[in-house]
């Protein structure tokens, strides 16, 4: 976690606890964190995810990794630093939002462990169940569906820093959830998380 570079400033404790906000509001919050290789299935899995939960009146929202970089993140690029500092900034807004009680599902490549260490790190301080979601697609599958034609344009040095050509992904080694997407459908991967979320108490809005 970084150190705020302000000085003078001190933490404003407000008047509901996390717990006694969700009793009020009927909600619980939480971050799903999903991350995997670019067109391993993310995006369309959380937003089916997302548009299924809101439709069962559950308070769910999703921050997808372009979306925000057309916004919050519009200063970051692709270097191993700009890249650390897109995952701690969504890091932090995941974690409001699970905290004001809301399912937060994000989605980005989200690529090197550490970074990912440190955004579970930032929800445990904080008493907010992480769920790290590996949506495990092989790169021949990811490069064969090729959504935004990227992975031929890294493939034609069009594009450096690629994740998975000439940029690493560190697998998570103990996910709370693994997708396989290359062997099951977007709707069974959501079904899937549907029951995880309601084995674990998360879909009390319903
Ligand atoms: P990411 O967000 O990980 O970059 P996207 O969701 O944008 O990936 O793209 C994944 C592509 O793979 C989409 O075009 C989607 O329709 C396709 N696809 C095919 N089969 C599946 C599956 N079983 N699960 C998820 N996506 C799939």
């Amino acid at each position: 976690m970084s150190e705020p570079k302000a000085e003078n400033i001190v933490w404003h404790q407000g008047e509901l606890a996390h717990a006694e906000r969700c009793r009020l509001l009927n909600a619980r919050g939480c971050t799903l964190w999903f991350t995997g290789l670019s067109g391993s299935g993310k995006s369309t899995i959380a937003s089916a995810l997302e548009a299924e939960l809101v439709r069962r009146g559950v308070f769910a929202y999703r921050l997808d990794g372009d979306n925000v970089r057309h916004g919050l993140n519009a200063n970051l690029g692709f270097s191993a630093g700009d890249r650390e500092e897109n995952i701690r900034r969504i890091g932090e807004v995941a974690k409001l939002f699970a905290d004001a009680g809301v399912i937060a599902i994000t989605s980005f490549i989200s690529p090197y462990r550490a970074d990912r260490a440190k955004v579970r790190a930032l929800h445990e301080a904080a008493g907010l169940p992480f769920l790290e979601v590996f949506v495990n697609t092989p790169i021949e599958v990811c490069e064969a569906r090729d959504p935004k034609g990227l992975y031929k344009k890294a493939r034609a040095g069009e594009i450096k820093g690629f994740t998975g050509i000439d940029d690493p992904y560190e697998a998570p080694e103990s996910p709370e959830i693994e997708l396989l997407t290359a062997e099951k459908s977007v709707e069974a991967s959501v079904a899937r998380l549907l029951g995880s979320l309601a084995d674990a108490g998360y879909l009390i809005g319903e």
